[in-house]
């Protein structure tokens, strides 16, 4: 049996990850997950199939997506999750953010020419086939290409934050409206890896207050790329001072990426609601 059988995020090879839907599931089934939300970045190409594939095996797949969404100056991801596919402001938001990915990817190759990276948008594509273009692609095709030696390389170098070499910023839409958009989904909107972002704790605090502000539900308190119990007890305080549910997910992009394993998050502190008990089969069942 595994000790915690759910894990809320995750990408496929609709987005970033390396693993396509059908081994994802097959994945997550044999680390023994129960309850699996898949939440690639701002689509929902991979839903359905995951959802089929999951019942064969007694898996619950939620479905999600991870939206790119702008706080101040800051790029911040809400996870949609329990979300209704076919809603017209979310879809429709989504694709705005596909195509501001579009636009933003035809800079950052620009860049990278500049830098003498030759055809970066033509290797880049390759990379992504048909799933949306991340910044990780691009790593990807640097790594690749020979230019970096590893993904960590790639983002220190050219793609990580403002002030690198090939850094785009992008107004993506405000966090209000994506929390607004999930919402018309009937989803539940949740922060995604609250400690992760390149800002100061009393930034942190007062993003976690607009979020709950906003009508946002909850935040991840075990979250994937940064596991350790200072992070976790720092995120549950925010949790219950802004009385948000918490969250877990390991943000899995690739298998090889050990530390991120499914079925390996630290717990959720018990006085915590899991984003879960407010999933509509949940309710239902209540
Ligand atoms: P994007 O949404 O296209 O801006 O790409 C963001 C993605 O890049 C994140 O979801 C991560 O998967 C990846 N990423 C960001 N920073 C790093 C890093 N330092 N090393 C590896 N991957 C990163
Ligand atoms: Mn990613
Ligand atoms: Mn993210
Ligand atoms: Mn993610």
């Amino acid at each position: 049996m595994n000790p915690n059988p759910v894990d809320l995020h995750c990408h496929s090879r609709h987005s970033d990850g390396v693993l396509s839907v059908s081994e994802l599931i097959k994945h997550a089934a044999a680390q023994q997950i129960q309850m699996l939300a898949l939440t690639d970045h701002d689509t929902l190409a991979g839903i359905d199939e995951a959802q089929t594939l999951a019942r064969g095996h007694e898996m619950l797949l939620i479905r999600g997506v991870e939206m790119s969404a702008t706080w101040g100056s800051h790029t911040v991801h809400v996870l949609g999750l329990d979300i209704d596919l076919h809603t017209p402001e979310l879809r429709r938001i989504l694709a705005d953010i596909q195509d501001l990915r579009g636009k933003r990817a035809e800079d950052i190759a620009s860049k990278l020419e500049r830098c003498g990276i030759a055809d970066a948008m033509q290797h880049t594509v390759v990379e992504a086939g048909h799933s949306e273009i991340t910044r990780t692609h691009f790593a990807r095709m640097l790594v690749h290409q020979g230019h970096c030696k590893d993904l960590t390389q790639a983002f220190k170098r050219y793609l990580g934050q403002q002030g690198k070499r090939a850094y785009v910023k992008t107004q993506w839409p405000a966090m209000q409206t994506v929390i607004a958009a999930i919402h018309a989904a009937n989803g539940q909107a949740v922060l995604a890896h609250p400690m992760s972002y390149k800002i100061s704790s009393r930034q942190r605090r007062a993003l976690v207050e607009e979020f709950a502000e906003l009508g946002g539900n909850g935040i991840e308190v075990s979250a994937g790329g940064a596991q350790n119990p200072q992070n976790i007890k720092l995120a549950a305080d925010l949790a219950r001072e802004f009385g948000l549910c918490a969250s877990q997910g390991s943000d899995l992009h690739d298998p090889i990426q050990r530390w991120l394993r499914f079925g390996r998050l630290m717990p959720i502190p018990e006085d915590l609601a899991p984003i879960w008990t407010q999933f509509r089969y949940q309710r239902a069942a209540a």
